[in-house]
């Protein structure tokens, strides 16, 4: 094995053998990436010793921070005790356990845990189970996944087809067939003269326009990120989850709500579903923040009412055949089992809430700077959205602020024009101020 592992040869290895996510082709072998060494609380260090503060949050999912020496330790113990096992024919207690534990704080009658190892083959599953129910209950016609302009819901095949980023749309194919995109939902983008209650009444109008249109013995389900978070941090109009759902049940069409980024403490409860937004969906997909980002984990939730007509005497002998080699992964499920341990034992939802007021106060403000357009957010996620719409400037902004925060002390995570961040959810009162000042400092001389 090689062992020099110096500043350059590690550069060189980054560059020559490991392809990134979402990896600009044109840079390809040419890029100088920060390397992280370490991590404590709400910060990271890189490799020459500077000490950040990570905006991000790794990516939306070190809900308790870095160095948590209780997941680590709960990592160790399970392995030690049983690394593995295969989950088809067997299980193990921590698997047994965390699915029920998931299931008593997953709103209403979601009862039925099926593991997987990340946010996209949760979300695959969830359309995989829904082809799947469809045929069963001899409606095979009926696939068609209603999605929307600047969702994010994954990268396989099926999951990155119900999402919608311009480099995705632009250099993959995408299975369209059965998939209808509705307009953009960000109120701040309604036309002039337009109130925040027409523009719900639009949005709303639209998914029952696109099921009434395709016809609803074809919509098998809609699904919708309660805030849109790669998309730009967009968060409805209060009520649109809410009347949505009802569009759906009045043309028997599921609601899957996509809560990788917006479960597990990220707005304050457990789930966004219930009580922020006041719905009990068919589906819910978590990842991300379960296992606090420690070790890859995901988890599709589906409602007892789902699962009633197609098992026992109505399954017609069927077998769902999706699974995972890791699906219910012991390591990762002590994990997420200590993870909901602390939170509970250190009131962590509670902290969020409590927090919460002044993390939107400070972001508000950032919008009185000149080249800030708009500010969102909702719990502990925000983005600020800059430039002056001219494409040159607009591009490269994100980029900008971000490399000047991280001067001054602060990861943040650039998107094109908007730079977003979901810190870890311990930050404190004074950390949250810490971490605004960098911002408005970084945007001031961006
Ligand atoms: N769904 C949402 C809302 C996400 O933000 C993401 C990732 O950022 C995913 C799904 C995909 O999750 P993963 O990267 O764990 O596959």
């Amino acid at each position: 094995m090689a062992t020099d592992t110096t500043q350059q040869s590690l550069s060189d290895w980054d560059n020559r053998h490991f392809l990134h996510p979402w990896e600009g082709m044109e840079d390809l072998g040419k890029n100088s990436r920060t390397f992280i060494t370490g991590g404590q609380g709400i910060y990271v260090t890189t490799t020459d010793g500077q000490r950040l503060i990570d905006g991000p949050g790794g990516m939306w999912c070190v809900q308790l921070g870095y160095g948590n020496a209780e997941i680590a330790e709960a990592i160790a113990q399970q392995a030690k005790e049983l690394g593995y096992f295969s989950p088809f024919s067997n299980t193990s207690p921590v698997s047994a356990r965390l699915a029920h534990e998931l299931a008593r704080r997953a709103p209403g009658d979601l009862n039925h845990v099926f593991f997987t190892t990340g946010g996209s083959t949760a979300v695959d599953t969830a359309l995989r189970f829904i082809h799947f129910r469809n045929n069963l209950l001899d409606k095979p016609r009926k696939k068609v996944v209603i999605t929307r302009r600047k969702a994010y819901h994954g990268s396989t095949y099926l999951s990155a087809s119900v999402s919608d980023t311009e480099r995705t749309r632009v250099w993959f194919d995408q299975d369209h067939e059965n998939v209808c995109f509705l307009p953009d939902v960000n109120p701040v983008r309604r036309r002039a003269g337009v109130s925040v209650e027409a523009f719900l009444n639009e949005k709303v109008a639209d998914l029952e326009n696109a099921i009434l249109t395709l016809g609803a013995d074809r919509v098998a389900a809609f699904i919708a990120e309660p805030i849109l978070a790669s998309g730009g941090v967009i968060v409805p109009p209060e009520g649109y989850h809410k009347r949505c759902l009802e569009v759906c049940r009045r043309h028997d069409v599921l609601y899957i709500s996509d809560e990788v980024v917006t479960g597990f403490g990220r707005l304050g409860h457990w789930f966004a579903s219930e009580p922020e937004f006041d719905i009990v969906p068919d589906i819910i997909i978590c990842a991300k923040g379960l296992t606090c980002g420690y070790v890859p984990m995901g988890a599709c939730i589906i409602s007892d009412r789902l699962i009633a007509d197609i098992s026992g005497d109505k399954s017609k002998g069927a077998v769902f055949s999706g699974g995972f080699t890791y699906s219910g992964h012991p390591v990762a499920a002590a994990a997420a089992l200590k993870t909901i341990e602390i939170f509970e034992r250190d009131g962590i939802l509670e902290h969020v809430r409590n927090v919460t007021p002044l993390f939107a106060e400070r972001l508000a403000t950032l919008g009185k700077l000149p080249i800030v357009n708009s500010t969102r957010g909702k719990g502990l996620v925000g983005c600020v959205e800059c430039g002056d719409n001219s494409l040159a400037i607009d591009q490269k902004v994100g980029a900008q602020i971000d490399r000047r925060c991280q001067e001054l002390g602060l990861i943040l995570r650039p998107i094109v024009n908007m730079c977003v961040f979901s810190p870890p959810l311990i930050i404190t009162a004074d950390e949250i101020n810490k971490m605004f000042d960098i911002l408005e400092r970084g945007i001031r001389i961006a």
